[in-house]
């Protein structure tokens, strides 16, 4: 199904969801079993539930944030549905697939602080929800010590956003600190 007529008379946030959930439909989480769609939804959630975000537009670039990373959507295939602003969010926080993963991984933490507010949002709602899967859903094959660097490089990146949303900040740092208790990291 490419995204039909029809759902462009529908409101922003269902055409995302519907774009989003076409794109990763044969997708699953790094556990194997979860529904990839699960993870941009809790994204989104987090921004309206705990950051307070009413703004479409930043909720439908939640929920589309990993379709150019992980599906075959571009960004121009993005801008063309959803318009320059949301196309420009998702690729804010795409990741650069020529950069090697550790190298990557230090972009990330280095390129934070230049992030957007709107940008920022997403990648802290992001890191929450993948944090909270490492002891709700953890990755086949990722033991604790994988788990727990994956944790660490996770702080670092949202430590190095800028403060953005107190509220969201703060249920990064709780997340965070029951994660840890339950890796075994102490406090
Ligand atoms: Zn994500």
């Amino acid at each position: 199904m490419s995204v039909s007529p029809s759902l462009v008379n529908q409101p922003l946030l269902l055409q995302a969801v519907a774009f989003a959930s076409q794109k990763h439909r044969t997708q699953r989480r790094k556990d194997d079993v979860t529904p990839y769609i699960n993870h941009p939804l809790h994204v989104a959630l987090l921004l309206s539930d705990v950051a307070g975000v009413t703004d479409s537009g930043i909720l439908a670039a939640a929920v589309l944030h990993d379709t150019v990373e992980d599906t075959d959507a571009t960004v121009g295939e993005v801008a063309a549905h959803f318009g320059e602003r949301i196309a420009k969010l998702v690729f804010e926080v795409t990741d650069d697939d020529t950069m090697h993963y550790r190298e990557r991984k230090q972009y990330e933490i280095d390129h934070a602080p230049q992030l957007s507010d709107d940008a920022t949002l997403i990648k802290v709602a992001d890191r929450t929800s993948n944090v909270m899967d490492l002891v709700e859903a953890p990755a086949v094959g990722w033991d604790v010590q994988r788990r727990q660097q994956y944790l660490r490089w996770a702080e670092m990146v949202v430590n190095n956003c800028r403060p953005v949303n107190g509220a969201l900040a703060t249920n990064f740092a709780e997340v965070a600190e029951r994660v840890r208790q339950q890796l075994g990291m102490g406090s």
